[in-house]
């Protein structure tokens, strides 16, 4: 293994996982690998080829990406194509089924579109493995569901005693399970490599003004550009894409658009010119990202909160993998957080959007933290349970630590007013009638009238709902989620808080950190 390792790729030892997966896969054996963006899942699947000389079978879901490994193996002096739905080539079929391929990249749709005649043809030649790349896409759950993905199962009775080796970056253990039954893993070995990546710095900035938000951004940028050096900038929107190149190319910076509307060839060069280092900022879409192997990005910044924590953790993650300090900033104000319609739009099942809500809601309340960042992420990816200081994230390094102060008036307000709605709304009813909204909503209920209604009018509703963010985060309030709404309520510990000011006629105090948006 380690011969063939150094003569292919050139590496004189193995990374943590590698070993062990390509052995159990030698053996014959499904595995499950569960490994943090480039910590080197792909020898994982192309080793065993060059070792017993059968073809691995690698399902990708994009042309793009499928390319750029074909062409790093083709450099290599390995033999590797790629089969897309599109594709009708009859010899690189011809070529396949002869087993002259040692890699063999297919779309999910190719691999389930082609004749059982093809894989007889291809197991008799050999077929070592067949590796799902990006296994995450299987699952419902999954920050990046794709249907293709889900007939996958479809190839097992073609391929009797081949290993199924499923691959992703990211995975909770609801995905996890789904990838293992879905796909029919087979006692598989498992993987998991730890999620942490201790040189990079997170960071969030919650800035409250929209209209001037790009230009802040912008001012913030240009602060560090030069000694930060290559940098993405991800948008949700490809408006936001131009609007925030043309704030940093007002501000001086050296910024370029890339984007999913753009011509091929104008994103070819892009890439290009950031991958030599020409360019130092790219401003794009999630369209830039998948098939960048550019270890030295030293910052990714997030204009606008992610829709799921996946999501952000592997845009993030593309910084950072020469082990260098690099840093992930991420700016959103308040106004991103109603975007959940949007993203569970598309969405056809109930419980899809529901996930859909779930992910954004988790990563909303990652902006909202006043907790370690590190911490945060790793928690979602269940790799630790409790939250220590890890020194190397804004709330972590906040200077003079974080500042608190009693809000047990606040939260008591807080909680009335979402007692005494009833518990059936969202935010925003509570937080009008604390802030003594007349509208229509407000009165045609009756809640202008209840004793709460104008109390909290010092206050603004973001100040509230971040207040709110606390109060769900320790378990005053319950939010339960809908396919594209939730609906807070006040939990036991909330009731018991409530009840014991009543009974007692003192609030006790309620010392809470101040955040960004309460300062
Ligand atoms: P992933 O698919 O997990 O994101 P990749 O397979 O693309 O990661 O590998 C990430 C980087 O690590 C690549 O540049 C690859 O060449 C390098 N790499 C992988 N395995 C090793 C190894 N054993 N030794 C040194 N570098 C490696
Ligand atoms: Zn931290």
């Amino acid at each position: 293994m380690e011969r063939v390792l150094k003569e292919f790729f050139g590496y004189s030892s193995f990374r943590p996982f590698q070993k062990e997966v390509v052995s159990q896969i030698l053996k014959g054996k499904d595995c499950l690998v569960i490994m943090a963006t480039g910590s080197g899942k792909s020898i994982c699947y192309q080793l065993p080829p060059l070792i017993t000389k059968k073809t691995a079978v690698v399902i990708s879901p994009l042309i793009s990406l499928m390319q750029d490994q074909v062409m790093g193996l083709q450099q290599r002096g390995i033999r590797a194509e790629y089969m897309g739905s599109a594709q009708t080539d009859r010899t690189v079929n011809n070529r396949a089924e002869n087993g002259e391929y040692d890699v063999l990249y297919m779309t999910p749709e190719k691999a389930c579109a082609v004749s059982q005649s093809f894989w007889t043809a291809l197991l008799r030649r050999g077929v070592s493995l067949l590796a799902v790349d990006e296994a995450h896409c299987v699952s419902e759950w999954g920050h990046d569901f794709r249907h293709e993905y889900q007939n996958l199962d479809g190839l097992r009775p073609f391929l009797p005693k081949v290993p199924f080796v499923a691959l992703t970056a990211t995975a909770t253990h609801k995905v996890r399970e789904d990838i293992v039954q879905s796909l029919n893993l087979q006692t598989a070995f498992t993987a998991v490599s730890s999620f942490d990546r201790p040189n990079i710095f997170y960071g969030v900035k919650g800035l409250s003004r929209t209209a001037a938000f790009k230009e802040e951004l912008a001012r913030e940028i240009m602060k560090d550009v030069g000694k930060s050096g290559s940098t993405i900038i991800y948008c949700t929107t490809i408006k936001d894409v131009e609007e925030v190149v043309r704030a940093l190319q007002k501000a001086g910076a050296d910024a370029r658009p890339y984007h999913a509307k753009m011509s091929n060839k104008l994103r070819t060069e892009v890439h290009r010119a950031f991958s030599t280092d020409e360019l130092q900022i790219v401003v794009a879409t999630v369209a830039f990202g998948m098939g960048i192997d550019k270890p030295d990005i030293r910052q990714v910044i997030h204009y606008g909160c992610p829709k799921s924590l996946e999501a952000y953790y592997q845009e993030s993650g593309r910084c950072g993998r020469d082990g260098l300090p690099s840093q992930c900033w991420l700016y959103y104000t308040r106004g991103d957080f109603t975007k959940g319609e949007f993203y569970t739009a598309g969405s056809t099942s109930v419980d899809r959007k529901k996930a859909v809500m779930e992910a954004y809601l988790a990563a909303q309340k990652y902006c909202a933290t006043v907790e370690c960042r590190r911490s945060t992420l790793l928690k979602y990816f269940g790799e630790i349970t409790t939250t220590h200081n890890c020194g190397n994230c804004d709330n972590c390094v906040k200077p003079g630590g974080v500042h608190y102060r009693n809000m047990a008036e606040e939260a008591h307000l807080l909680l009335s007013a979402v007692k005494s709605c009833g518990g059936k709304y969202g935010l925003g009813i509570p937080i009008d009638v604390l802030r003594g909204s007349k509208a229509k909503r407000i009165v045609d209920n009756g809640f202008d009238k209840l004793p709460v209604h104008g109390l909290g009018r010092g206050k603004s509703p973001n100040w509230w709902k971040s207040l709110a963010d606390q109060l769900l985060g320790l378990g005053y309030l319950n939010d339960v989620v809908h396919s594209t709404f939730r609906i807070i309520s006040v939990a036991d510990k909330g009731d018991e808080f409530l009840w014991s000011a009543a009974n007692t006629g003192v609030i006790s105090d309620f010392m809470l950190p101040i955040n960004q948006e309460m300062a």
